[in-house]
C-alpha cells in the first residue's frame, strides 16, 4: 500500500565527528584513502539508521559521501582545473574562490554509484539521491573554454544524465536535482535552465525531483533573505514553466519562509516536497507546527502528492537537533494523515 504524505528530506545530514569537523559546511574529511572509503559508507549506516529510526519514509545517504554538493561532483568530472583558481560571485551573493574550466567537460568513470548500490543493500525503503542541477553547476566555476553559460550547462546536463541512469540502474527511486539557482537567474532559468535540467533527466524511468530553496542557514544566505522584501515571490518566476516540464516532484521551502504558500498552485498537478522544517535555526518545530505548514499546503497541492520535507539540508546542525527535527517531520505528518483519512 502506498504511504500518503511520504516523508523525506531535502539533502545533507550532519556527519559524525570522526568523519568531518561538525557543524561546519563543506569540512574537509578528517579520514584518508581506504579509510576515508569506509568511514563514509559507515557514516552513511548511522544517517540511514537515523532517518528510519525518525520514521523518513523516502531515505538517502544523508550526502555523507560528500563534502560539497556541487563540486565533490565536479571534481570527478575532466576538464575542470581545481589548481586554476578564479574569483567570482555565487547567486549574484557571495564571492568564491572556483575552479575553471580549461577544456570540454567529461566523465570518465561514475561518481555516486558504487555509494548508491551500497545504500540500495542497506534498506528496502524508497531511495532518493541528490545530484547537482546544471545551472547551479556552472554558478560555481570559472568558464576559460566554453565561453557560454547555456553551452556548459548543456554539457553538464548530458553528463549528469548519464550519472542518473546509471544511479536508477542501481536501483534508485527518485533522482534529486538541486537547483538553488532557480532562485536567481530567472531568464535564464525559462530560456535555457529548465530545457538543460530535461536533458538531464531525458530517458528516466524513475522518479525525478528539483530542488530549489532559498540555502543553508549560513550568513551570506540569511543576510539576502533580507533583501528579498516582505514575501519573496521568486518561485513564481519559474514556477509556470516547471510546471509544464517533464520533472516530476518540485522540492521547495516553505516553513518560516516569506514564500506565499498560494504560489504553490501555479505547480498543481506536479508532486511537491514541502518544506515544513526550518534548517536556519537551532529551534525544533513541534509535531503542531509541521502540521499546520503541511496543512496549508493542502489547499493547494493534492494529498496523493503531498511529499512533507526539510526546508534545505542539515549538514551544519548539530546532529541531536537534526535527528529532532526529522521526528518532528514524521510526527506532523502523522498528524495530517490521520485527519486525511
Ligand atoms: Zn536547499
Amino acid at each position: 500500500m502506498k504511504t500518503l504524505l511520504p516523508t523525506s528530506t531535502a539533502g545533507s545530514l550532519p556527519k559524525p565527528v570522526w568523519l568531518a569537523e561538525p557543524e561546519t559546511l563543506w569540512s574537509p574529511w578528517k579520514l584518508q584513502d581506504q579509510a576515508l572509503v569506509e568511514g563514509k559508507h559507515d557514516a552513511l549506516r548511522v544517517s540511514l539508521q537515523e532517518q528510519q529510526r525518525a520514521g523518513i519514509d523516502i531515505v538517502s545517504d544523508g550526502e555523507q559521501t560528500r563534502q560539497h554538493f556541487v563540486t565533490t561532483f565536479i571534481e570527478h568530472l575532466d576538464g575542470v582545473d581545481f589548481e586554476k583558481r578564479q574569483t567570482v560571485k555565487i547567486r549574484d551573493r557571495y564571492d568564491a574562490s572556483v575552479p575553471t574550466v580549461v577544456g570540454p567537460v567529461s566523465r570518465q568513470k561514475p561518481v555516486f554509484v558504487e555509494d548508491a548500490k551500497f545504500l540500495r543493500k542497506q534498506t528496502d525503503k524508497p531511495i532518493k539521491w541528490a545530484l547537482p542541477g546544471p545551472m547551479t553547476m556552472i554558478d560555481t566555476l570559472f568558464d576559460d573554454h566554453y565561453k557560454s553559460r547555456e553551452q556548459l550547462a548543456w554539457e553538464f546536463a548530458k553528463i549528469l544524465n548519464q550519472e542518473a541512469k546509471e544511479l536508477e540502474a542501481a536501483g534508485v527511486d527518485i533522482i534529486q536535482f538541486d537547483e538553488p539557482a532557480f532562485n536567481v537567474f530567472f531568464d535564464e532559468v525559462n530560456d535555457w535552465g529548465i530545457a538543460a535540467l530535461e536533458r538531464a533527466i531525458e530517458g528516466l524511468k524513475c522518479e525525478t525531483a528539483v530542488h530549489i530553496c532559498y540555502g543553508y542557514g549560513i550568513k551570506a544566505n540569511t543576510d539576502w533573505k533580507k533583501t528579498l522584501g516582505s514575501e519573496w515571490r521568486q518561485y513564481e518566476e519559474v514556477f509556470p514553466k516547471l510546471q509544464k516540464s517533464n520533472i516530476d516532484i518540485i522540492s521547495l521551502e516553505c516553513h518560516n519562509s516569506r514564500v506565499p504558500v498560494e504560489l504553490l498552485e501555479l505547480v498543481r498537478g506536479k508532486k511537491v516536497m514541502v518544506g515544513a522544517i526550518d534548517v536556519a535555526t537551532h529551534e525544533i518545530e513541534t509535531a503542531e507546527e509541521v502540521a499546520e505548514t503541511l496543512r496549508n499546503a493542502l489547499e493547494f497541492v493534492d494529498a496523493e502528492n503531498l511529499y512533507p520535507c526539510t526546508n534545505c539540508g542539515m549538514a551544519p546542525l548539530p546532529r541531536h537537533i537534526a535527528e529532532a527535527k526529522l521526528s518532528a517531520l514524521s510526527a506532523g505528518a502523522e498528524i495530517v494523515r490521520s485527519e486525511l483519512t
